[in-house]
């Protein structure tokens, strides 16, 4: 579909665009279109910016990232889709490897990631040819994880993460930074570092915040991880969305 630059909901559509295409090919599932629609509503709400207590989050996200020993982003279909240029530009940037981990797991599906994220010039993607294991406490398929990534990793970066699962990584002993619109969610609830925004905002910031941070003293990194409280964030986050509400519901035809 031919989107006009100027309409008012351009950038929203082209990621419409990206998860049915992403679907059409095989990689995002039937339900990553559901996530999707409610991604796209908490945006809505915050008004589709980056917003402080974002800001901060990602800040402290790529501190942490950089003074772990074994980090490891995980990826979906719908990550995949979205944000192939980026998840590859922060991988290739700091070592860090991506893992293919799915929950509507087909064989199919992970080999065709494996192959979009390599087409985008991924060095390494694990979780599909490398060696496997279980990773105990889930019943779904995202339970099956790399050996060399997700299940010996000390700090795992989850963009649109379910909550079982963020339960289960911390339950494993690790560190869980998340991205998810949806503050109230269980996965924003239980990780260490959650991020409300958008991946497709929030991605680029990361990769901006790792350039800066890496040429810092590691005392420097450990102050901004230390001086970091994730339960202050997600209050900020639902006041901010509680405020402008209030703000609209007061001026509704002000809505831009
Ligand atoms: P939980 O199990 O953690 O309570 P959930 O059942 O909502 O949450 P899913 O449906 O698996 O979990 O996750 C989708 C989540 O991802 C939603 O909370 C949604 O707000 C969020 N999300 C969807 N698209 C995006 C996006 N582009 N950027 C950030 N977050 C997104």
């Amino acid at each position: 579909m031919d989107i006009p630059k100027s309409h008012p909901r351009y950038e929203s559509l082209v990621m419409r665009e990206r998860i049915i295409e992403g679907y059409k090919k095989g990689i995002v599932a039937l339900a990553g279109l559901i996530a999707h629609g409610r991604g796209e509503a908490f945006d809505y709400i915050i008004g589709e910016e980056t917003r402080g207590f974002a800001r901060k989050a990602i800040r402290a996200a790529a501190a942490l990232m950089l003074l772990s020993k074994r980090p490891v982003v995980s990826v979906n279909g719908n990550t995949a889709v979205l944000i192939p240029e980026y998840l590859v530009e922060y991988s290739n940037l700091t070592n860090i490897p991506l893992e293919v981990n799915l929950f509507y797991r087909t064989r199919e599906r992970e080999e065709a990631i494996y192959r979009f994220l390599k087409s985008y010039g991924a060095k390494e993607v694990l979780g599909v040819y490398d060696e496997t294991t279980v990773l105990e406490g889930l019943e779904s398929w995202r339970r099956v994880v790399s050996v060399k990534g997700i299940y010996s990793a000390d700090t795992v970066l989850v963009p649109l993460e379910d909550g079982d699962r963020t339960e289960a990584l911390k339950r494993a002993g690790k560190r869980v930074i998340a991205i998810d619109l949806n503050p109230f969610s269980r996965t924003s609830i239980a990780a260490d570092i959650t991020i409300v925004d958008n991946i497709t905002r929030a991605f680029p910031l990361l990769i901006k915040y790792t350039r800066e941070l890496r040429e810092e003293p590691v005392d420097y990194l450990r102050d901004i991880v230390d001086s970091y409280n994730n339960k202050e964030t997600l209050s900020e986050s639902i006041a901010f969305i509680r405020d402008r509400l209030t703000a609209l519901a007061n001026a509704p035809l002000d809505f831009k």
